[in-house]
């Protein structure tokens, strides 16, 4: 299938008035590039939903609290480009730098999160949300799509992005698409590619480590289950950042699943330099 590319949001912005105003819907899926199959679920999850799909690989420099991280961070638009026309991509929006950011420092919203804006990921990557705040909101702000498609592989990222829609009354709905795995659990992700073999194989004890923890959840004290389950990864030589077991609304940790209760089970562990997260929801 053949996409469209804009590099510029004047000629995206245009592009997509016109398609809105023959009554098309449009979805879509901010990425940083790096694609794969997790993306690509996204987008397919988008054409499914909508009449015109757009996405976008914009490596943002603000949500890196880490230097070496984005210097790092895989960057292959050409092969990139080949992948999406392989999907049902419509239409692909790669700027540069000063098209997101024409100002020297652009807005950064700060709506009034909740619990979910103060821990884990939040906890350990200090400023990371809000770059992603200030991205996402610049992106919604240009493509101004009906639905917004993120992945439940980073699933406090899309609880934040929900609570800074809601804050900020976009009129976008948010739709969060199941993670992408490979034949071994492991979740799929762009950093995967920075893992050595040996270190890529120690890798998938976290999505074991999650399930082993969603299965005994009805019958084993939490805390019992996230010691061992931290032990099991250190076991094999990963350092674990936090292992949480949570309120799948609120984030707030949970001592306890009670009957009902909506959970969601999330882990980020370095394996060398490499920080790796994942995520599982209790019940299905
Ligand atoms: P990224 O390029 O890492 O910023 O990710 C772009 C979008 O793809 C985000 O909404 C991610 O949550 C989503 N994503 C990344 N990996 C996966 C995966 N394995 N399965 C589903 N969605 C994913």
């Amino acid at each position: 299938m053949s996409i469209t590319i804009f590099k510029r949001s004047e000629d995206l912005i245009h592009h997509v008035n016109e398609e809105k105003k023959k009554g098309c819907s449009i979805g879509f899926v901010p990425t940083m590039g790096a694609l794969h199959q997790g993306h690509i679920s996204l987008i397919e999850a988008s054409a499914i939903q909508c009449d015109v799909t757009v996405c976008s690989i914009f490596v943002n420099p603000t949500q890196f609290n880490d230097k070496k991280d984005l210097e790092t961070y895989p960057r292959n638009l050409g092969s990139d480009i080949k992948v999406l026309m392989d999907s049902s991509c419509d239409i692909l929006f790669a700027p540069d730098v000063h098209e997101i950011y024409p100002h020297e420092s652009g807005f950064v919203p700060s709506p009034e999160l909740s619990w979910a804006g103060k821990v884990m990921e939040a906890a350990h990557r200090p400023g990371h949300y809000d770059g992603v705040m200030q991205v996402v909101y610049r992106l919604l702000d240009i493509v101004k799509p009906d639905v917004l498609f993120m992945g439940q592989k980073d699933y406090q990222q899309q609880l934040i992005i929900r609570q800074m829609i809601a804050a900020y009354e976009i009129k976008t709905k948010l739709v969060m698409v199941p993670t992408e795995r490979e034949a071994d659990g492991m979740a799929l992700s762009s950093r995967n590619v920075k893992l050595d073999e040996e270190s890529r194989i120690k890798a998938t004890i976290l999505s074991k480590t999650l399930h082993d923890i969603k299965s005994q959840l009805p019958h084993e004290d939490v805390n019992s289950l996230l010691e061992k389950g931290i032990n099991q990864i250190a076991d094999k030589g990963l350092e674990v950042e936090y292992l949480q077991v949570a309120d799948q609304n609120t984030l707030k940790p949970l001592s306890k699943a009670h009957k009902g209760e909506k959970v969601v089970i999330c882990v980020a562990a370095r394996a060398g330099d490499v920080r790796l997260i994942d995520n599982v929801l209790y019940p299905d």
